[in-house]
């Protein structure tokens, strides 16, 4: 295969958890991908070792105090250096890449992914609080740019796979699988005295802090449900939620004549991301496999939404619609990052996403700019009641 037939991408997050695993899989298949633009925010030491390494185009270095350091460290190199917000809508509006992989964590990923979207590349979304903020209109930008949206996350990942050659059958619901992360079971007693340390420990991924705790709340199953509406056009009442300890059912589709699909497979970020990438192609590995003849169980069972009520408060938002997912959203980063900073306690993040979701305004079809601005809001809000 010569280089003109290597997929080019572009990973906006190069450092981070995803990141690191797509370049993983880059490194592994360089007959069919390079990695031409790489961004980081602050880890200014890793973002310069990945460009030595795999000799991109481009890197943006978030943190606009660390240009110059990233500067010198590739001087030697062809590889350009840009710095700054603006500099990652910039770089996803130019043309040396075929593919967006979006694996910037939160709301800072959106505005990237909607540049590469209008400039016509494909994405690969790691980044699910870009459709929790503005899913309707992400969306409605993929259609008309005729733009594939290819989910990363491992669930929606797994909805995608079943939903090859069904096109044109009708879905009647998806279920999502969840782990219950590290408290299931769990009371509300306990869960007041939770630290961050013991949040952020997982039992079957290992992930970027903010996730970690998402999913220690159950807050990441919440913006999973709002993710898999928009990605799959469903009707709230369409996705649903079952707690799957083990993590190898990673979700289903049922159809209208009862049947359910599943896709299955050890816990491994690097399958799904690698599915992206490629697809429609599989690519071979060597990753370990299932193994159905050491002793497994498989259990399900309903999630906990009156302990876990971040939970709840996200099935609100799903069901609400309008910026109401967005606030959310905004919210709840700010409460994971007080958190993650020991400045509030596990039950008061549930508390600063409900009174920020009652008190700033509803609107039920935002445009863009009011997506931004209830974005805005919700973080101010939230901020005061924290006393960030
Ligand atoms: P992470 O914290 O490990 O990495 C985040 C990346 O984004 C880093 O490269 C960081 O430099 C960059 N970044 C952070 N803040 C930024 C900002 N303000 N502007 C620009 N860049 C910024 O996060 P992660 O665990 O890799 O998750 C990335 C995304 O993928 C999240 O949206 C997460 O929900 C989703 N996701 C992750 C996993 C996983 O296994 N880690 C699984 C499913 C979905
Ligand atoms: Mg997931």
């Amino acid at each position: 295969m010569n280089s003109a037939d290597k997929k080019r991408i572009a990973i906006f997050g190069s450092t981070g958890s995803i990141g690191t695993q797509a370049l993983d899989v880059i490194e592994a298949n360089p007959d069919k991908f390079t990695a031409e633009i790489l961004t980081a925010q602050s880890n200014d030491d890793l973002l310069i070792e990945q460009a030595l390494a795999f000799s991109p185009n481009i890197v943006v270095i978030g943190d606009e105090k660390k240009y110059q350091r990233v500067k010198e460290a590739l001087a030697a190199t062809g590889v350009k250096v840009f710095a700054g917000e603006k500099a990652l809508e910039e770089v996803a509006s130019m043309d040396c890449y075929d593919m967006m992989l979006a694996a910037i964590v939160g709301y800072a990923g959106l505005k990237p992914t909607l540049k590469a979207i209008d400039n016509g590349k494909a994405i690969a979304l790691a980044n699910k609080e870009t459709l929790v903020v503005a899913g309707d209109i992400v969306m409605n930008r993929a259609f008309e740019k005729k733009v594939p949206v290819i989910p990363v996350d491992s669930e929606h990942s797994a909805i995608f796979q079943c939903l090859v050659g069904e096109t044109r059958n009708r879905i009647e619901k998806v279920i999502l699988t969840a782990s219950g992360g590290p408290f299931i079971g769990r009371k509300p007693n306990y869960l007041v005295n939770v630290k961050r340390e013991h949040a952020l420990q997982h039992p079957n991924w290992s992930m970027g802090a903010k996730i970690t705790i998402d999913s220690a709340t159950l807050m990441n199953k919440g913006l999973e449900m709002i993710e898999a509406k928009w990605l799959f056009n469903l009707h709230p009442d369409q996705v649903q939620v079952v707690i799957h300890p083990q993590s190898i059912i990673h979700s289903m589709v049922q159809f209208e004549d009862g049947s359910i699909k599943a896709q299955m497979g050890l816990p491994d970020m690097k399958l799904p991301i690698q599915y992206a990438l490629a697809f429609p192609k599989r690519i071979r590995n060597d990753f370990p496999r299932y193994d159905f003849k050491k002793v497994s169980t498989l259990s399900f069972e309903e999630p906990d939404v009156k302990t876990f009520r971040n939970l709840g408060l996200a099935i609100e938002a799903l069901n609400k619609g309008g910026n109401l997912p967005c606030i959310m959203n905004a919210a709840n980063e700010i409460a994971v990052f007080a958190f993650l900073r020991n400045r509030i306690n596990f039950l008061d993040m549930t508390s600063v996403i409900e009174r920020t979701m009652e008190r700033v305004p509803f609107i039920q079809h935002p445009t863009l700019e009011e997506y931004f601005d209830s974005d805005g809001e919700a973080r101010n809000f939230a901020a005061d009641i924290i006393k960030l």
